[in-house]
């Protein structure tokens, strides 16, 4: 018998920080949420259950995210000051420490996956624009047309902000950022992080976020897997994912304190609103967030048992 304690295989991801509606008021899209992330959560546990790599099981989730309106990435994204959407993302294997990154893509239908392709097909970590638009479509990746990344809502919110701007009537913007990531923990107890995003409303000048910043918004090493959502600012200014990943490694401090110390002492108190989801290399899981709310769904294995455990919990 293997004295080697069994890996509690996991796979974590958000939805995005921030409130999605006025508390107290009714959310009639809550039940289309929570079943787009319990749905993600399962399909990239599902990769992990087969013995899958925390790599694919992350790039797994976000796909479905990325595809689904609800969220701030892939289709869906919010638009920038032009009224285009320009999409990051990242994806980091904790193993090998390769990482791959995209920003301000606006073709490519999966951003995350063509993060993927960086790390895995290119020399390079981080490729912007149209120059990364091509390397996907080169990379056969599939594309998509303005019209399929667009959504009504997402506009009427750019329109809404532009009328605003100057006004000192001025209503604030969506105190919501939809942002999507995953952190996963595989059976060979390897990690993994992703993070894919449009970014924030009305953004200009190609304006990148910290989404698709190794170490900002997204990062993974032996120690633990890191996504980051809110102002990414904040987050590029306070290296967030890889602040949280030190404290571990150099202080000792377990994920649950290395990631609230990180959110709620060092970037809080700046001026900085959001919030990660972090796993460690035993699976165990954090997520301080400083906004009203994070969404978030996780499923994990008890190793022992073989039996699967699903948690869904909008908060
Ligand atoms: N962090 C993202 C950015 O600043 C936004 C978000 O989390 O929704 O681009």
């Amino acid at each position: 018998m293997s004295s080697v304690p069994p890996v509690n295989f996991t796979l974590l991801l958000h939805g995005g920080s921030g409130r999605l509606h006025p508390a107290g008021t009714p959310f009639p899209q809550e039940a289309d949420y929570q079943r787009t992330l319990a749905a993600a959560a399962q399909a990239g546990f599902a990769v992990l259950a087969g013995g899958g790599s925390s790599l694919a099981a992350v790039e797994t989730s976000l796909r479905l995210l990325e595809d689904s309106p609800l969220f701030n990435a892939g289709r869906g994204s919010v638009f920038s000051h032009a009224g285009l959407n320009e999409m990051d993302a990242a994806l980091m294997d904790g193993a090998t420490l390769q990482a791959g990154a995209v920003a301000g893509v606006r073709t490519v239908r999966n951003p995350i996956s063509a993060a993927r392709a960086v790390l895995e097909r290119s020399a390079h970590v981080l490729l912007t624009g149209p120059g990364a638009d091509q390397f996907a479509a080169e990379m056969g990746l599939e594309t998509a047309p303005p019209e399929w990344f667009r959504t009504e809502e997402r506009w009427q919110q750019l329109l809404a902000l532009q009328a605003a701007e100057g006004s000192p009537a001025a209503p604030a913007p969506p105190a919501k950022y939809g942002t999507v990531g995953a952190v996963a923990l595989d059976q060979a107890g390897h990690l993994a992080a992703g993070t894919s995003t449009g970014g924030m409303l009305n953004k200009r000048y190609g304006r990148v976020g910290d989404s698709p910043i190794i170490g900002a918004g997204t990062y993974a090493n032996h120690v633990c897997a890191v996504s980051g959502t809110g102002h990414g600012e904040f987050f590029i200014r306070h290296a967030v994912a890889h602040d949280i990943a030190a404290l571990m490694e150099y202080r000792g401090l377990s994920v649950a304190a290395a990631a609230h110390r990180v959110i709620h002492e060092k970037v809080a108190p700046a001026g900085g609103r959001g919030g990660v989801i972090a796993l460690d290399a035993r699976g165990h899981m954090a997520m301080p967030h400083s906004t009203e709310g994070l969404f978030w769904a996780y499923v994990s294995a008890d190793g022992q048992t073989g039996t699967n455990v699903c948690h869904m919990i909008v908060e």
